[in-house]
Formats: C-alpha cells, structure tokens, sequence
C-alpha cells in the first residue's frame, strides 16, 4: 500500500518562483503540480484536483482572481492560497471575498509559504471525528459536505465563513477571540489584521439572514455562537402553567 502524497498545484508564471516553491514543496513532503498561466492551471486543476492550489495573481491569459472565481463556481474547489505583489484592501478583500483561504503577499519567504500550505490543509482537515453533521438554531452544517442550510434553504458561504461558523457552533456560548477565530478559520495570514474577521463575520450573519443572529459580537473581545432557548418563540407572551 502506497501512502499517496498530498499534491500542491503551484500556478505562477515567473518560472523561478515556481521552481523554488516547487522545491520547497517537495522537500516538505508534498507532491506539486506546476502551471505557468491561468487558462493552463484552470484546465489542469479541473481534470486533476489537487488538496491545494497556491496561486499567483497576476498571470496571463487568465488572472488569479479569474482562476480562483471559476474554480469556485465549479464547486469543487480545492483550498487556494493566493500569492500577490498586490497589497491594496481591496485586492484582499477581492481575494477573501471569492473564497481564498489564505494570502501572501510578494516577496515571500518559500518557508512560510510551506508552513501556511500545512495549516490550511490542517484547517481543511479539521482534527475531531466528532458528528459531522448538526443542527443548532434552525442552521444545519454538514462538515463532510460542506453544505449549510437555514431552515431548509441551502446557504452558499466561502471556505472561510464556513470554519468560522463551525468554529463557533462546536462551543456555542462560549466567546472566541478575533486571535482565535483567525488562527482556526482565516489563517494567521493577514499579519494581525484582526478586522478580517469582522468582515468575514457580517457576511456571514447576512448570508444566514437569522434576525436576531445567533452569532454575537462580544465588544472588543470577538464573537460568541449563542442560539435562542430551544422551544422559546420570539415575542410569544410568556405562559404560566
Ligand atoms: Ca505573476
């Protein structure tokens, strides 16, 4: 029996960087797959989905955003770590938003990015063999899946949003930090940019259109999961026995 490596797509086009990521990749025990444009790696990544693809921004034929949103719209999209010279909000946000589950900006250390390449998969792979599959508050979350519906209607939400929904459903009431919920579900990437995490946070409780939300912002400390009593209906008048 042949323990099968896990296999990293590795789409950038400054053939240098590819092959020094390359290295660095298959030293740490990884097996790559190199693609130097975006049109090439779309259809590679399409016919042979590897566990992680690390993707560069700017590159011919098409983008990274390009690649990362097509990928996404396949709904099978395997996580993306995005490499970028680009440093603007928005090009972070932009990232975030089309479901990239970390960021690195250019010029990087080979190193780290191996090191964040194995707490995404880590992150992806989660640790407990708890039940996968739970409803809290009217939200089904099925973690094998991927798949969250609100009473009944399925919610699409980016790798990331989902983390930080099951992150804060397997402690409800407790309250998580912003530290805590970028280590576990936004990646300890964006160098201490905690509001990250509140961006991430208001997409989510607007995508599960919950009012009130079960998810709580705790002032200056983060967010805490904390659904309605079981059984009490809002604005009912209290009955007495
Ligand atoms: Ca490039």
């Amino acid at each position: 029996m042949s323990t099968s490596k896990p296999v990293v797509a590795v789409v950038e086009d400054e053939p240098a960087l590819r092959q020094l990521l390359a290295a660095y990749l298959q030293r740490a025990g990884f097996a790559v797959q190199l693609y130097e444009d975006g049109a090439a790696a779309l259809a590679g990544v399409r016919a042979q989905v590897p566990d992680l693809v690390i993707l560069d921004v700017l590159l011919p034929k098409l983008d990274g955003f390009e690649v990362l949103e097509r990928l996404q719209h396949d709904g099978t999209a395997p996580p993306v770590l995005l490499l970028t010279a680009k440093t603007t909000e928005s090009d972070r946000l932009r990232g975030l938003q089309l479901g990239a589950d970390d960021y690195v900006t250019k010029p990087f250390s080979p190193a780290e990015v191996v090191l964040r390449v194995e707490a995404i998969l880590r992150r992806v792979r989660g640790g407990a063999p708890t039940p996968r599959t739970r409803t809290v508050a009217g939200i089904t979350v099925d973690e094998d899946r991927h798949l969250v519906e609100v009473a009944g209607r399925p919610v699409t939400l980016t790798p990331t949003e989902f983390r930080l929904l099951t992150l804060l459903m397997h402690r409800p009431g407790w309250t998580l930090t912003r530290q805590q919920l970028l280590d576990g579900a936004v990646g300890t990437d964006f160098l201490g940019y905690d509001r990250n995490v509140d961006v991430h946070v208001a997409n989510l409780r607007k995508k599960l259109g919950l009012r009130p939300s079960p998810i709580h912002t705790v002032y200056g400390v983060g967010y805490r999961f904390d659904p309605p009593e079981e059984g009490g209906s809002s604005g009912a008048a209290p009955s007495s026995p």
